[in-house]
């Protein structure tokens, strides 16, 4: 096999994916099953539908495009606001997408009308994360234009958190989503189908809660894929977190000064770091770099601390036994790591 290399366990994935929509299935919370951090690998996209998920989602065209392409035909939804330069591939290519512009939606009508297909919106509403999201005062205003649209069929509302402040979903803000819902309803009339209440985060709300309101959908990557819930990264009880590994191998290996000579600048990428000086150390490098992965995202064995890293190499430090030429180090990686290394072609994919 040929490193540096991710290795995939597809069944843990799978038992996480069942796990987290029996759990959820009693709160009458859909879970929509996120597959950017793999890029829309088809296989991992089939081990969702497999294990149950009846939808999937990602946040880019290219991603949902490589699952149609593999074949895959369950409902997809993507979860960032369509870009205009790419509206006709979305309705080509997505059955549903989240919104927060007027303009956007109504560019994918006047496109669906052209193509003579229909695609349904979800508008994102801010709940104060100040990411993606309409503010609560604008909602009235975006459903009466988006109803007015043909070939476009609004299906709720929804949010996120977290992802850009840490903000947490709680009881406050998902019954405040909530009630948003209830009231446009009232106001417009209608019924609306999904409240798609927010992501891997709101999995401690809505585990700690006995009222989910009317939040009846998540949309759910990372705690799939890690076995934990987004906010503390606290483990799902009976889920795996050890699905994913990445591999690299020794490519030199030396008792070395941990202290440089000569006179120093800042390094290559603009850092300059405060040196302990340890003595010799036991330093070796791996054929690994910032081109393969976010260096930040891995997690070493025992006995192995990354002292830094550049584009192509990784230094490593050994506190007893010096590593061999070739020898595999294997380490355990977060999602920030997966995601780099993931979109990186130089890390071979392996699913067992
Ligand atoms: C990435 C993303 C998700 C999934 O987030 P996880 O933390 O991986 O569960 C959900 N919704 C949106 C809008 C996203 O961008």
């Amino acid at each position: 096999m040929s490193n540096p290399r991710l290795q995939i366990d597809g069944n843990k994935i799978a038992e996480n994916a069942a796990l987290l929509i029996k759990m959820l299935k009693p709160l009458a919370i859909d879970v929509v099953a996120v597959t950017k951090v793999f890029m829309g690998h088809p296989v991992i996209a089939r081990l969702l539908i497999d294990a149950g998920a009846t939808i999937l989602a990602d946040s880019r065209i290219e991603n949902i495009e490589k699952m149609r392409r593999a074949g895959i035909t369950v409902p997809i939804m993507l979860i960032r606001p369509p870009m205009l330069s790419q509206l006709e591939r979305v309705l080509l290519n997505c059955n549903i997408s989240l919104n927060t512009e007027i303009s956007t939606i109504q560019a994918l009508s006047a496109s669906a009308k052209n193509l003579g297909v229909f695609h349904q919106v979800i508008i994102m509403v801010e709940l104060g994360d100040l990411r993606e999201g309409v503010m609560p005062d604008h909602l009235i205003e975006i459903i009466k234009e988006t109803r007015s649209l043909s070939n476009i069929r609004l299906q709720g509302i929804g949010a996120n958190l977290a992802c850009r402040y840490g903000i947490a979903p709680d009881h406050h803000n998902m019954t405040y989503l909530a009630k948003l819902a209830s009231d446009m309803e009232t106001h417009f009339k209608l019924k609306l189908d999904i409240i798609s209440g927010g992501n891997s985060a709101n999995l401690l709300w809505a585990f700690s809660s006995d009222n989910v309101e009317r939040i009846n959908q998540l949309r759910l990557g990372e705690s799939i894929y890690f076995g934990v819930e987004a906010l503390n990264k606290r483990r799902i009880s009976g889920a795996h977190t050890d699905t994913v590994k990445l591999i690299a191998e020794v490519i030199e290996s030396n008792q070395k000064p941990s202290i440089p000579w000569g006179k120093r600048h800042k390094n290559a990428f603009g850092e300059q770091d405060d040196i302990i000086d340890r003595g010799d150390v036991a330093q070796a490098i791996l054929a690994l770099g910032r081109q393969d992965v976010d260096p930040h995202g891995l997690i070493s064995p025992e006995g192995l601390t990354i002292i830094s890293a550049s584009s192509d190499h990784i230094v490593i430090e050994s506190n007893n036994m010096p590593l061999e030429i070739g020898q595999e180090i294997e380490f355990k990686i977060d999602y920030v790591g997966l995601l780099s290394a993931m979109t990186s072609p130089f890390v071979k994919k392996y699913f067992t």
